[in-house]
């Protein structure tokens, strides 16, 4: 990177907030994923949305690229620039501008992260609460709702991107946008009822612009809330009692998981969140949901023992969850998952298939569904843990993605958060005038190609 590119971004963020030193850029250039290293030539901070405008305007001029990153932590290596350029690290940008305690939002900046939002919740407003992902806490707000995140209280209100009011957005070209009710009132309260713009940005995996400011829906906080643990063995009947828990559509959260170590847990596991303000209504939704297993005797089992019961209970009751029981600790181990978008009728066969394919590359199988909204989809995540100091292991793990990436789309399925192989794989599989729109929307938005160029490239 040429050094008058550097000092000119040291003129707007400051000398400390830029660097090219080959220890930050070996940070910039991986993730924890199992995708190999890529070049960034340069990490930028910005402090003020003021500051991001002008970066933008400079790299247009320059024809830089520039990738936007959170924490980077979708492990699909979404924030490592597939064509050099900076990393433009948007920490700084970390303030919760307000909270709407009567009409229940937050308006945070893109570098807050899950767990700043929380913590000052706690403080400030201990009857509310986000929606949180079982990310690791440094994780932004900003950068899971930008890939349709998942939070644990999806189930019961919507994926996290249906939970934005508003967006303060810089465009590839510099300038300053407002999306939803904010464009009109200074009220970040609603996205509806104006053309929604937001599609402009959601999924997009940053080529379209950078999030500067977000409104998020916030929600009541249950003062009774615990799990009902059952088991069983029958992979066919898994859609049955997703239909049953849609019937009555009273839970918090639902999780159905297996994996192979330890022994014990290689049943099916459904657990189900039930909370509620009063105890009568938590009671009431309790006994709700252990009549729909109770019909099941056959079936399915009440988890009322060790080795399972302890181990289940501290995993799933804590917001978040802790989900990273699949990732390989030995030498700065790694592990990914790749999260399966699934229509209900083809459970049973991606869940077999997932566990076929990691045994056909000996890897230990950790599959974890998620119900979407309302018990119209899931999301199964099939994750691989590998050692990152074994190459071997590590291409391994890169295989068995490839391959489980393709049957999600052979069953009718959609990859989340897809990395480069899965974005190509999901463009050769889409409807050709579909491409050409999302190819007009980018070079409509983004003339020169600056903005994380190569993701969502329709060539
Ligand atoms: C152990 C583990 C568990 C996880 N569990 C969950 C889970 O339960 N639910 C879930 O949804 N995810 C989960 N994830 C995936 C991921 O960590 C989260 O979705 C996370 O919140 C992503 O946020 P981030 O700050 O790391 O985003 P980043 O990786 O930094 O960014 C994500 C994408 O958005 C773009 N981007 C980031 N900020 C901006 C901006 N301001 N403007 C424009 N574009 C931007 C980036 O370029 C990138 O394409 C998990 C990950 C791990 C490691």
């Amino acid at each position: 990177m040429k050094e008058e590119f550097l000092s000119r971004l040291a003129e707007i963020v400051g000398a400390d907030y830029v660097s090219d030193r080959p220890e930050e850029l070996y940070l910039y250039s991986r993730d924890p994923g199992a995708q190999k290293p890529r070049r960034a030539d340069g990490v930028v901070m910005p402090g003020t949305v003021d500051e991001v405008q002008q970066i933008v305007r400079l790299a247009n001029r320059e024809k830089i690229a520039i990738t936007p990153m959170g924490a980077g932590l979708t492990l699909s290596a979404l924030t490592v620039p597939l064509k050099g350029g900076i990393v433009l690290d948007m920490k700084r940008l970390d303030r919760i501008i307000e909270v709407n305690q009567a009409s229940r939002y937050a308006v945070i900046e893109a570098g807050v992260t899950q767990a700043a939002l929380r913590a000052y919740l706690e403080k400030h407003h201990p009857g509310l609460q986000h929606s949180t992902p079982e990310s690791p806490p440094t994780a932004t707000i900003v950068g899971n709702i930008l890939i349709h995140g998942h939070g644990h209280l999806t189930p019961r209100y919507g994926v996290n991107s249906q939970m934005v009011n508003g967006m303060e957005v810089v465009l590839p070209t510099g300038e300053l946008c407002r999306l939803g009710s904010c464009s009109v009132s200074p009220k970040w309260f609603s996205r509806d009822p104006l053309p929604d713009l937001m599609g402009l940005f959601l999924g997009w995996l940053g080529t379209t612009g950078i999030v500067t400011k977000l409104s998020i829906q916030l929600f009541p906080k249950p003062a009774f809330r615990d799990l009902l643990l059952f088991s069983s063995d029958s992979v066919e009947l898994i859609p049955e009692i997703i239909a049953e828990l849609s019937q009555i559509n009273l839970l918090e959260n639902c999780f159905i998981i297996t994996q192979e170590k330890p022994r014990w847990a290689q049943h099916i596991f459904y657990i189900i969140v039930v909370s509620g303000q009063s105890k009568e209504e938590f009671e009431t939704k309790k006994e709700l949901h252990n009549r729909i297993f109770q019909k099941y005797p056959d079936k399915i089992l009440p988890v009322t023992e060790e080795p399972a019961l302890t181990p289940l209970r501290e995993r799933f009751l804590g917001v978040p969850p802790f989900a990273a029981t699949a990732a390989d600790f030995r030498k700065g181990g790694g592990f990914e998952y790749t999260g399966a978008i699934l229509p209900i009728e083809v459970i049973p066969q991606a869940w077999r298939s997932g566990i076929e394919i990691a045994h056909k590359y000996d890897l230990l199988y950790q599959l974890g569904i998620q119900l979407l909204p309302n018990g119209h989809s899931v999301m199964l995540a099939y994750s691989y843990p590998f050692n990152r100091a074994v190459a071997e292991e590590a291409g391994r793990a890169r295989g068995a993605l490839d391959e489980t990436n393709r049957l999600t789309l052979e069953l009718g399925g959609i990859v989340w958060k897809p990395e480069l192989p899965a974005q190509k794989l999901i463009l050769e599989k889409m409807d050709a005038n579909t491409r050409q729109l999302m190819d007009r929307i980018k070079k409509t938005l983004d003339p020169n190609d600056i903005m994380n160029p190569g993701n969502w490239e329709v060539t």
